[in-house]
């Protein structure tokens, strides 16, 4: 896919297709099926997004009672919706989604209920001299025009903020979004190992620092080492912020060579003495968007007309795949109840976090040493 040949002005542009861009995309096409749609993301399928994953987590043991309800809601769509209740998809027993497959299929969804795919990579956002938002710029030079912008960019949102338009200061996040990574690493079992670990519930280290998923039906177990970290550079000169990596002898896999051994501790800490051949044959970082108190950010941008944020994810957003569309389509219509409203917006001030223990504790660089 890319960019020729598209609408000059689009209704909706929809920038990142993980768990909040495709989602979004397909409710906007299914509430507003005469309206244009357009869904970019530099990969297609997403397959550099924090939500291509062979398996997420799906639960609604949160402390905060909110976010409980919620995914007490998105845990029947995945059960009810035949989008989502397909074979092997779900694996209700243990507590877990095959994150990549479900993805796909809301973006294919989207694709067929009207939206437009485009891949592309979006360099900047556009505004007029009033400092609304007019659409985006890629960075082929071409341009796509739009009367709702929406960034759905995940852990690369508030570089992209800055790069836009480093003088507009209102617009950047500050400390609203910070990319934080976490390790990961996805083992390969024999045939008779998997069957010994299938069905097994998911495994959460009871200080919070480490996850086993059991494997899917190809055999793959998901480990990962939950204390996350920045990644802070210079993405402009005097604008100071953690990024996603970008230079590409720093991609995630090399990255994550010298993070290997929190791995196999990890994996030897949980699983025990008799998985020490299984070892992770792909390792990489997962980034996200975290936020101070880890509610989501999907809110109107309070200093640019027609710009839009879903992001924030903060480390427990996949689960609400099948519903969290409905509420950023509310969002932008100006109808999104008053107390998501309030917990989602761009200036929400809460002390208190539904999931304080995944806050970055270190940088990349103090890692890898
Ligand atoms: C290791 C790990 C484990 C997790 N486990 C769970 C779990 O078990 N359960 C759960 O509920 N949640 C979990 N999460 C959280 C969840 O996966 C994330 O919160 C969620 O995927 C974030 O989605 P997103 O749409 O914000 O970002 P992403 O999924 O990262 O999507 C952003 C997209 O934007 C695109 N993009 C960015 N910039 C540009 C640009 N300039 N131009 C074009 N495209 C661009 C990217 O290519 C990407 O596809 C986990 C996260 C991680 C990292």
């Amino acid at each position: 896919m890319s960019s020729c040949n598209i609408p000059t002005r689009t209704s909706y542009l929809v920038v990142g297709a993980g768990v909040f861009g495709a989602s979004a995309a397909l409710a906007l096409a299914r509430s507003r099926p005469s309206e244009s749609i357009i869904l970019v993301d530099k990969s297609l399928p997403p397959r550099q997004s924090a939500s291509w994953d062979c398996a997420k987590v799906v639960r609604a043991d949160y402390t905060d009672i909110l976010y409980a309800r919620l995914a007490l809601e998105a845990k029947n769509r995945w059960r009810a919706d035949p989008l989502y209740n397909r074979p092997g998809l779900a694996n209700e027993s243990s507590g877990w989604v095959e994150a990549n497959r479900a993805l796909a299929a809301v973006v294919n969804a989207a694709a067929a209920a009207g939206v437009r795919l485009v891949q592309a990579n979006v360099s900047a956002l556009i505004f007029d001299e009033n400092r609304v938002c007019t659409g985006v710029r890629y960075a082929d030079g071409q341009s796509q025009l739009a009367e709702h912008t929406l960034l759905a960019t995940g852990a690369e949102t508030a570089q992209l903020l800055v790069c836009s338009d480093p003088a507009f200061r209102e617009l950047h996040a500050g400390n609203r979004l910070t990319a934080a990574g976490l390790v990961t690493g996805i083992a390969k079992l024999k045939p008779e190992e998997a069957a010994r670990f299938h069905g097994a519930p998911v495994f959460l280290h009871a200080g919070g620092s480490a996850k086993v998923i059991p494997p899917n039906d190809m055999g793959e177990l998901k480990i990962t080492c939950d204390v996350s970290f920045t990644n802070t550079t210079e993405v402009l000169p005097g604008f100071i912020l953690s990024s996603p990596p970008t230079d590409p002898s720093e991609d995630q896999a090399s990255l994550a060579l010298g993070m290997e051994s929190e791995l196999a501790r990890v994996r030897h800490g949980i699983l025990g003495g008799r998985s020490d051949h299984a070892q992770p044959k792909h390792c990489y970082i997962c980034w996200d968007a975290i936020t101070p108190n880890q509610n989501f950010i999907i809110s109107p941008h309070p200093h640019a007309e027609n710009l839009y944020l879903a992001t924030g994810g903060s480390f427990h957003s996949f689960k609400f795949l099948p519903t969290i569309g409905d509420f950023i389509a509310r969002m932008i219509d100006g109808s999104l109840e008053k107390e998501l409203a309030e917990r989602w917006a761009w200036d929400f001030v809460k002390e208190e976090g539904s999931n304080k223990r995944m806050m970055p504790a270190r940088d990349m660089a103090e890692s890898k040493a």
